[in-house]
């Protein structure tokens, strides 16, 4: 007999990446930032009252709404944080997609979108990728919903903002979300600068991949106050403390720290670019990433995902319509890099 409810039996779970233990490995599959965190988030850690820890965190993160605010030039009030992006995510698809029919994602996408929307009973629209991988803004049009990755995952496609803008305009009546965990290693530019123009857009982006903080689990939104209120009211139905007090101190120390986030934001994108090159010297093509990892076009790539990983290198790959000669590769440091492209060589 099972004691489980029906959502709870129902439900296909997200399967996240592989977080082997021990030593010697090459992790290029999770999409980690393979530099540390800013030193300034060591600074603060060093120099926090631990004290303060009996104490509730700040349920609102202020301190953290501010520094966002300051940094990305919008209003506090237009700001949200949550226990990493994907929490604030749900909380979206609760707060605008619940019960709806129709909601567009793109067929492949964020492998977390479909459980969100099984979680909160949102009948989605799956808009197919084209030929070459992208995303068709046509597709998306007087939809009671719209999820976008921008740049997109597993593919590394960017949208222009002005395709962004688009899709905007095509869906006057419904919440359009873009998913920013990659833009900033990307050249398109980032559509918080529409949130004024926009009262259905709702930006969503992370501290765990261009920031270097993956393990503290802070990420937030951007949008008009009145989606803001709809994810104040779905957190306050669920757990009115997403973020602890250590995490909205580092989190703001990091964001603060631009200047480290633009050396290895640039240093990761310089790497990307040397290694889709050198991989595309023996005859494995990668689509045109816009991230911090790489699709890799490999014929029967599970063989190459093998090989790969008996040398204790990770990558992901999906045995998923399309996806199947495909790897999704990481980018690391050089040094890992060197010793992936090694490994390819020798395969
Ligand atoms: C990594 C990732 C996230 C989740 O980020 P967290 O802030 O670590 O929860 C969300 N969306 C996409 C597309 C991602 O790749």
């Amino acid at each position: 007999m099972s004691y489980l409810s029906k959502t709870a039996a129902d439900i296909v779970p997200y399967v996240p990446g592989i977080q082997p233990q021990g030593p010697g490995w090459v992790k290029l599959n999770t999409n980690e930032n393979p530099y540390p965190p800013s030193p300034k988030v060591a600074e603060v850690l060093e120099s926090s009252d631990l004290t303060a820890l009996r104490l509730y965190p700040d349920s609102d993160s202020k301190m953290l709404m501010d520094t966002l605010a300051k940094q990305l030039g919008v209003p506090a009030e237009n700001t949200f944080v949550g226990n990493g992006s994907d929490e604030v995510l749900a909380l979206a698809f609760g707060a605008f997609f619940g019960g709806k029919q129709g909601v567009r994602i793109p067929d492949i996408s964020y492998g977390f979108y479909p459980v969100w929307a099984q979680l909160f009973d949102v009948g989605v629209e799956k808009q197919p990728l084209g030929e070459d991988f992208t995303i068709n803004p046509a597709a998306y049009q007087d939809a009671p919903g719209v999820v976008i990755a921008n740049p997109n995952a597993p593919t590394g496609i960017a949208l222009t903002l002005g395709e962004i803008e688009q899709i905007l305009r095509q869906n006057p009546k419904g919440v359009v979300l873009v998913d920013e965990a990659y833009i900033d290693f990307s050249a398109e530019e980032s559509a918080i600068s529409l949130v004024p123009k926009y009262d259905n857009l709702l930006v969503v982006r992370t501290f765990s991949k261009s920031h270097s903080l993956a393990g503290l689990r802070v990420g937030y939104a951007v949008g008009h106050v009145d989606l803001i209120d709809g994810l104040q009211r779905m957190k306050h139905s669920f757990n009115s403390y997403p973020l602890d007090t250590l995490a909205q101190v580092c989190a703001s120390a990091s964001m603060a720290d631009t200047a480290y986030w633009d050396d290895t934001r640039q240093r990761i994108i310089q790497t990307r670019e040397r290694t889709a090159a050198a991989l595309q010297e023996m005859g494995y093509p990668s689509l045109p990433s816009q991230t911090n990892f790489l699709l890799v076009r490999v014929p029967e790539a599970i063989k190459l995902y093998e090989y790969l990983l008996s040398h204790k290198i990770l990558v992901r790959y999906w045995n998923k319509p399309r996806l199947t000669d495909f790897l999704r590769v990481t980018i690391g440091t050089e040094e890992e890099m060197e010793a992936f492209l090694q490994c390819v060589k020798q395969y």
